[in-house]
């Protein structure tokens, strides 16, 4: 099988964009489907999960003058992650206190110790810990006094933050993805890691179903772009004082997420290669406007 590639488009411009044509490159490019950005001096580096994505915002860049500010190539990265799950033969990795590791390379019971193991059979869905931003996760995770709180983990993929947080000593986590794929993957992941019924639960709902209640303590490990432009929801999602573990952004994305989530203060900031993961805190009541 050829290894994936992701699909990049390169802008070059004359001067390094200010934050106003920054935020109105952003704007542009929210609806062509961009699963990240990151700048570099005079370089900005949009990338795509799919071609036709990648193809649609050439054609809305040029619509919107931005063609005749930049140099514009494109580029296909080598998914080094993709390969090797393809390959199936892709390695535990340790986080932190956690161990996640697909079924063939799972550690011998005398070499867990005191460490958390998640069994993850790496499938289409999303949550190996062999990302940055799953890893980051875990991370900030890690660093919070889960006991007791109500976890609810938006866009849940492989169920992997939602596992992590019960055995953290979370009272309930609620892990839920839109895409019935990740929710079936997720399930997988319960059974492997022989979670008590109810302990975990995993449901098909988008972040907009209004079944969803505030919760302690959020997960979102999701887009910049989707935290943009859905940081309201997510944020309502937060109980008042409670908390969210938020990822799948980059350096240069962080400034929006912390403007969509405007009733939260940055706690914490954990990062890797240029993925960034903020614990917030939600204020515990909001002035009147
Ligand atoms: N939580 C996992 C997976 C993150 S990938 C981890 O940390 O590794 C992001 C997941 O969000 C994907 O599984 C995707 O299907 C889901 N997702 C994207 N948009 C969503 C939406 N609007 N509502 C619910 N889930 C969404």
């Amino acid at each position: 099988m050829p290894a994936r590639t992701w699909p990049v488009l390169r802008l070059t411009f004359a001067t390094p964009l200010d934050d106003e044509r920054q935020q109105q490159l952003l704007l542009d490019i929210d609806d062509c489907g961009a699963s990240a950005l990151e700048e570099d001096g005079d370089v900005v580096s949009i990338h795509f999960n799919a071609p036709a994505d990648r193809d649609a915002a050439v054609d809305l860049l040029a619509a919107r003058g931005w063609l005749s500010q930049a140099a514009l190539a494109t580029d296909d990265l080598p998914d080094e992650g993709w390969a090797a799950r393809s390959q199936a033969n892709l390695p535990a990795v340790r986080v932190g206190r956690f161990v996640v590791a697909p079924p063939w390379d799972l550690p011998s019971p005398g070499a867990v110790g005191d460490a958390l193991l998640i069994e993850i059979e790496p499938s289409t869905g999303f949550g190996t810990g062999h990302h940055q931003s799953t890893r980051l996760c875990l991370r900030a995770l890690q660093s919070l006094d889960l006991a007791g709180r109500r976890v609810l983990d938006v866009g849940t993929g492989s169920g992997i933050l939602a596992v992590a947080s019960w055995q953290l000593g979370a009272a309930e986590a609620i892990g839920v993805d839109n895409d019935p794929d990740a929710i079936e993957a997720a399930e997988d992941t319960l059974r492997r890691n022989a979670v008590p019924a109810g302990a975990v639960r995993v449901e098909v709902r988008g972040l907009d179903d209004p079944a969803l209640h505030p919760a302690d303590v959020v997960c979102a490990n999701l887009t910049g772009t989707l935290l943009r432009q859905q940081g309201a929801r997510v944020q309502r999602l937060i109980a008042p004082g409670g908390r969210a573990v938020l990822s799948g952004f980059t350096e240069d994305e962080a400034r929006w997420v912390r403007e969509a989530f405007d009733d939260c203060d940055v706690e914490a900031t954990h990062d890797e290669e240029f993925w960034i993961a903020y614990v917030m805190r939600r204020r515990a009541s909001t002035p009147q406007a």
